[in-house]
């Protein structure tokens, strides 16, 4: 990308926003024929009378920007609103380091969050090659409101699909954030959120809970012998088995390196030993398996069982399940006790 984005992130706050005020500044004025016709189209202008659509072409002022150029950030409260009408714009939340949540086409909008509360945007909209934009100042819109209720019906169109598409970004973090990216199993932090639903659910409804810990026996001579990359396919091969053995209530969490923790919700130890023995075998079995890289040989995990006791911390109930996986290391491994 542009320089504007490489040297951005050095730059302390009251600085940036000097610097991406001298760009709106620099913004270049460009040299657009009003066409009715070209705007007619536009999601903005859709049903919207001719007329109204000619009145606001006087307003309208067209802009150029090069590839990099800093269209809208954080940093500065916007009055307009931007339709672009040709080349591509990406947007980044945070930092314009982060990756881009959206791509902004020909015929969509910019700035219409922060040009209707005249406030700052809460993302940067930066151009990734030649744009051209027009730009609306907001009280030129505003007054053209009055008389085309479809104009402001479109406009709330365009919003309602910015909300969604938030939702959506916030949905897909909130995934993210829980889950390991190399196996697809969950992380630590979903085992901390699912362990306080479970422990709660569990007491109320005066049922059982049990974890397992499971660890990759001698995955070190794996790796050596293997590879790292092999590693980590037999990590992923794992996972994906030992998925398959479980019930849709029970979570498998990537508690680090090679361990795993599973919390079998509704399961004394009784059930959770069969569970657990069942994930064991399912791997014992296995002599080799595909992967990318060609076959490669399976591995077997030891695991240690435990039940919540009431009064159990989920650290508390990790230590007791560690003990037990020591232990089935200690007799010999590729075993579960409890
Ligand atoms: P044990 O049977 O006693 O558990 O022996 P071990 O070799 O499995 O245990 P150790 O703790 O000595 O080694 C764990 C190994 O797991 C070392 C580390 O490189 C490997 N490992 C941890 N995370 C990953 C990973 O994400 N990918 C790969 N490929 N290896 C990993
Ligand atoms: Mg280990
Ligand atoms: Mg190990």
């Amino acid at each position: 990308m542009h320089g504007v984005r490489n040297r951005a992130w050095r730059f302390s706050d009251d600085q940036f926003a000097e610097y991406t005020t001298a760009l709106g500044c620099a913004m270049k004025t460009a040299s657009w024929q009003a066409d009715l016709q070209q705007l007619r189209h536009l999601r903005l202008f859709n049903n919207v009378a001719a007329s109204s659509i000619s009145r606001l072409l006087k307003e309208f002022r067209a802009c150029d920007l090069e590839a990099g150029e800093v269209l809208l950030s954080p940093f500065n409260r916007n009055q307009y609103l931007y339709l672009l009408l040709q080349g591509q714009l990406k947007v980044h939340l945070g930092s314009l380091d982060s990756q881009a949540v959206s791509t902004l086409k020909v015929g969509d909008c910019a700035g219409e969050i922060s040009f209707i509360d005249n406030d700052h945007p809460s993302a940067y909209v930066v151009a990734t090659e030649s744009c051209c934009v027009l730009r609306l100042h907001r009280e030129s819109l505003f007054k053209l409101f009055q008389q085309s209720p479809e104009l402001m019906h479109n406009l709330l169109e365009l919003l309602c699909d910015r909300v969604r598409k938030g939702n959506r970004i916030i949905l897909d973090s909130e995934r993210t954030a829980n889950i390991d990216p190399l196996t697809g199993a969950y992380n630590r932090r979903w085992l901390e959120h699912i362990f306080e639903r479970e422990s709660t659910r569990s007491a109320f409804n005066d049922k059982p809970l049990c974890m397992l810990m499971l660890d990759v026996d001698h995955f070190k001579v794996y790796n050596d012998q293997h590879g790292h990359l092999a590693g980590d396919y037999a990590l992923c091969w794992m996972a994906h088995t030992l998925r398959n053995q479980l019930r849709p209530k029970d979570s498998l969490s990537r508690f680090g390196g090679e361990e795993f923790v599973i919390l079998l919700p509704e399961s004394g130890s009784e059930e959770a030993r069969n569970i657990g023995e069942r994930l064991r075998q399912a791997l014992h079995l296995v002599s080799s398996f595909h992967s990318p890289i060609g076959v490669l040989p399976g591995v077997t995990v030891s695991i240690g069982l435990a039940q919540k006791q009431p009064k159990d911390s989920l650290q508390g109930l990790i230590a007791r399940a560690d003990s037990a996986l020591y232990r089935a290391k200690q007799q010999g491994r590729d075993r579960l006790c409890d």
